[in-house]
């Protein structure tokens, strides 16, 4: 039996998600001296100014649908970005205002950030995003009732499963479309983090879990970042992935609100009850 069902007997769910962080990256990697920094600030601006629409051509030629998070600023700064992404079929999520990661804020400044990004948001789509993905995947134990409070429909933060779950909140479930780190560029291109991979290595990574997720019936998010993957050979390895996974049976590629559409009309996903670790600590 399969472990999760997707529309129309379809064997997995594949969806390519970016973050565009865009010139919050500088202001994220030093607070203090970030924005004087001109060649951390153009390898940011290399996002919108590249990237993007090298990405976009590519999802075009290819008719896959995307999400995309932009933090509110880089949405300000960059509207024409915000309508291609829209005039193409695509989802355009909650990301922050200024990348902010919600386990630096008390709750009044995680609410307040919320806020802010949802202004630029609703200013520039005429519109309540569907969904949340936090800054740098971090999520408080208040975040997810933060999200209901706010009618987010789902988040995309959390690594608890491969196929989509609710998070019991105290305000009622949030749907949670998960993510890995195995899943995204950063760790794997970043000269910080993984050193700078081949995109043959991270195809070989990525491709490997792919088979995996098809057998077992997953949600196969990729998240890439813009001023990351829209580099030349990256973006011909995006294309490659693709390819890669249309020579599979049974793939359903959809928008994470698409995805989330569907999971929300069904009343069998699992529930997580994040657990109080310190109360279980101090027993
Ligand atoms: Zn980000």
């Amino acid at each position: 039996m399969a472990r999760f069902t997707w529309p129309d007997g379809k064997q997995v769910a594949a969806a390519v998600t970016f973050d565009a962080d865009g010139e919050t990256i500088p202001l994220v990697q030093d607070k203090e001296h970030g924005h004087e920094r001109l060649t951390l600030v153009s390898t940011a601006t290399y996002g919108p100014a590249v990237g993007v629409p090298r990405i976009l051509d590519s999802l075009k030629d290819y008719g896959i649908p995307a999400t995309f998070f932009v933090p509110g600023f880089t949405a300000e700064l960059h509207p024409e970005m915000i309508t291609r992404i829209l005039d193409e079929g695509h989802e355009v999520g909650h990301h922050g205002y200024l990348h902010e990661r919600p386990n630096t804020l008390s709750a009044e400044e995680e609410e307040a950030v919320l806020v802010r990004g949802l202004e630029s948001w609703e200013r520039l789509t005429g519109r309540h995003p569907a969904g949340y993905r936090s800054p740098a995947w971090d999520l408080n134990p208040g975040s997810p009732a933060l999200l209901k409070r706010y009618g987010f429909r789902y988040d995309s933060s959390l690594m608890g499963n491969d196929i989509p779950y609710l998070v019991s909140t105290g305000e009622g479930n949030l749907l949670e479309l998960p993510i890995q780190w195995i899943l995204d560029d950063y760790p794997h291109y970043n000269m910080n983090t993984g050193g700078i991979s081949s995109p043959e290595k991270v195809f070989e990574v990525w491709s490997s879990e792919f088979q995996g997720y098809h057998r077992y019936n997953g949600v196969f998010i990729l998240t890439m970042h813009p001023f990351v993957s829209g580099r030349p050979s990256r973006v011909l390895l995006l294309e490659r992935m693709i390819e890669y996974i249309n020579s599979f049976d049974g793939v359903w590629w959809a928008t994470l609100e698409q995805i989330a559409d569907y999971c929300l009309g069904r009343g069998d996903l699992e529930i997580w009850t994040p657990p109080d670790l310190k109360a279980l600590m101090e027993r």
